[in-house]
Order: C-alpha cells, then sequence, then structure tokens
C-alpha cells in the first residue's frame, strides 16, 4: 500500500499535484484533503475517471480521520498565490493554518513523511517539525527543486543540450535570496567552465546574474498571466514521493533542518539532500566559492529572521 493524501487538493498546486501523480500511477490510495470540501470531492470524482489510462487505484475526499496511516503527507493548502509580493508575505496567514491542521495530521499518521509546498516552503517546513515533533529526517520542503529546474531549462535552451545533461542547483531560500552554485555546475559531467571553454564560448557574469535573477522572479511572471504556478510544482512533487516510496536515493536541492551548514544551524533551506524510503537519508553541505558561501549565507540570515517571526506567531 501506498496512501498519499494531499492537503489543499481543492486549490491548483494541488490539483497538479494529484494528477500528476495519478498520470504516474504512484499512489495506491490518494486522500484529497481541503477545507473547500465541494472542490475537493470534484477533483476526486474527475481524478477517479482517469481510471482506465493508469493503474487503479482508490481515490476519494476525506477528512483529516481519512488520512490516517498515510505514508506522506503533502501539504499545499494555504493563502493563494499573488503577484507583486514576496513568498514571504504569506507567513502569519499560512502559520495560522499550518497551527490548525497539522498537528492533527500527524497525530493520524504517526509514521508519515511530511512534504511541504505551501510557502514561505523553507518556513513552513521549519514549522512543521516543531508541530509534528517528528524526526527531521520526515520533514521535506520542496525548496529549490523547481527552481533548479527552471535554471536548468534556461541553460539547456541557451546551449542547446538537454536540461537532462545538467547537474546543478539553484540553492539557499526557495526565495529572493536563491543562488545558482555555479561552481558545481556540470554539463554532462565537465565543469561548466572548462565546457564553455571548449565550446569556445562566453557567458558572463552579467549574463549568470541575470539569469539568476530571472529565475528568482520568473513565477511571478506566471502569476501575473494564469494566477499561479501549478504544473512544474505538480511533476516535482510527484518526483520527490517516487523517490521516496521506491528508495531511489537520488539528490535533489530540497528544504530541509540544516545542521553546521557554514556556521549556520536549526534553519531549514535547500542544499543537495539523499532522499530515500526514510525521508532525508544525508544532507551535504557542498564546497562553495567564495561569492556562493556570501549568498549561502545572506540566505541563512533571512531564514533565521523569519523563521524567527514564525516562532513568534506559533508562541502566540
Ligand atoms: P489556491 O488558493 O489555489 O489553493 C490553496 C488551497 O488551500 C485552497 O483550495 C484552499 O481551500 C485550501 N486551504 C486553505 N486553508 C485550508 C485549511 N485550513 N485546510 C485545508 N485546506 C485549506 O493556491 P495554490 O495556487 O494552490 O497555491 C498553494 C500554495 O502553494 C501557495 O502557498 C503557493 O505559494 C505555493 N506554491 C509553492 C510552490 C513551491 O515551489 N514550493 C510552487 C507554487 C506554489
Amino acid at each position: 500500500m501506498k496512501k498519499i493524501t494531499v492537503v489543499g487538493a481543492g486549490g491548483k498546486v494541488g490539483t497538479a499535484i494529484s494528477y500528476a501523480l495519478v498520470s504516474r500511477s504512484i499512489p495506491t490510495e490518494l486522500v484529497l484533503m481541503d477545507i473547500n470540501e465541494k472542490k475537493a470531492r470534484g477533483e476526486a470524482e474527475d481524478l477517479r475517471h482517469c481510471a482506465a489510462f493508469t493503474d487503479t487505484m482508490n481515490i476519494r475526499y476525506g477528512d483529516v480521520e481519512e488520512t490516517a496511516n498515510s505514508d506522506i503527507i503533502i501539504i499545499s493548502a494555504g493563502a493563494p498565490q499573488e503577484a507583486n509580493i514576496t513568498r514571504l508575505t504569506p507567513l502569519k496567514k499560512n502559520v495560522a493554518i499550518y497551527k490548525s491542521m497539522v498537528p492533527d495530521l500527524a497525530k493520524n499518521s504517526p509514521d508519515a513523511i511530511f512534504l511541504i509546498v505551501t510557502n514561505p516552503v523553507d518556513i513552513l517546513t521549519r514549522l512543521t517539525i516543531e508541530l509534528t515533533g517528528f524526526p527531521k529526517e520526515r520533514v521535506i520542503g520542496s525548496g529549490t527543486l523547481l527552481d533548479t529546474s527552471r535554471l536548468k531549462y534556461y541553460l539547456g535552451q541557451t546551449f542547446n543540450i538537454s536540461p537532462n545533461n545538467i547537474e546543478g542547483y539553484m540553492l539557499g531560500e526557495h526565495g529572493d535570496t536563491q543562488f545558482a552554485a555555479w561552481s558545481l555546475l556540470r554539463f554532462a559531467g565537465i565543469a561548466f567552465d572548462d565546457f564553455l571553454e571548449m565550446k569556445g564560448e562566453k557567458f558572463t557574469d552579467s549574463e549568470r546574474k541575470e539569469l539568476e535573477d530571472k529565475i528568482r522572479k520568473v513565477a511571478f511572471e506566471i502569476v501575473a498571466c494564469k494566477g499561479g504556478t501549478d504544473l512544474a510544482i505538480g511533476l516535482s512533487i510527484a518526483t520527490i514521493v517516487d523517490c521516496i516510496l521506491n528508495d531511489k536515493k537520488l539528490v535533489y536541492p530540497l528544504s530541509s533542518l540544516i545542521e553546521d551548514a557554514y556556521g549556520y544551524s536549526n534553519i531549514c533551506l535547500s542544499l543537495p539532500t539523499v532522499i530515500g524510503r526514510e525521508g532525508v537519508l544525508e544532507k551535504w553541505v557542498p564546497k562553495l566559492n567564495d561569492e556562493e558561501i556570501q549568498f549561502f549565507k545572506a540566505s541563512c540570515e533571512a531564514m533565521k529572521e523569519y523563521t524567527d517571526i514564525m516562532f513568534e506567531e506559533l508562541n502566540k
């Protein structure tokens, strides 16, 4: 049995996650929970009609009792996405939503892995560790996985190569302080600077900054066009779920608790993370160059500040 719960399943992101899970036949049981029961019931019925094209699975709307003994609980419930705000803006609203539901979800599924998607995802991942009391390995945020996919996509377009042959990461906060770890970037195993030299091409510092800036902001361009981003995060989450359930031990830039990473501990943000059936198997602290270390520290400082605000809200 592979029982998955999606909380916020009536929303855009929850719907995209559920569809990605079903279309890849990942769960055997899928429970859709949302405060908007009618919408979640509608999504469940629609998804059940995928039956002839996927492996048969039990898909249903459920309240918190129905979610009991889930293997993975994915949460995208929260305030709607908006253009022209930062991902940190809805923090207080979403802390209140998490406080109202995460303890009950955890009580009903004491062995589950929580997968956090709601923004600000790094802060809510930290909050979920606190609200569940679970070992830190069993609380994971989607972090900069989607941003990293964007990095690979744009570089693939620029250099006419498949994103699947590009290894590298956006690291830090899933937000304004994220940065590209250029020193770790590899094209089919060849270090980026060596690749450029081999091809006789250039990718200047200002082009690098421009691309990082595009990646930081592109979600808001999409929000302005269609009211939110949903499809790519849906597939990102299905990929993580598949990695967990099948104990694949793949390395993704995901948000989880860091311990002594360049001197920072006790906050959540993205570093290369080995993922398997027990959740986080290893959190790597790779050697970065001096400039990247400064960016990483700036991201940690931002997360520290907002984690403090989160704890103030939690203790109100
Ligand atoms: P949405 O408004 O479409 O959906 C949110 C859903 O949450 C709604 O269906 C709402 O009814 C539900 N909800 C609210 N309070 C609830 C509660 N107490 N219990 C159960 N359900 C509740 O918003 P969306 O576009 O789906 O975005 C959801 C979240 O995902 C946002 O925080 C957004 O920023 C985030 N997001 C994260 C990433 C990422 O990379 N991590 C990417 C895209 C969006």
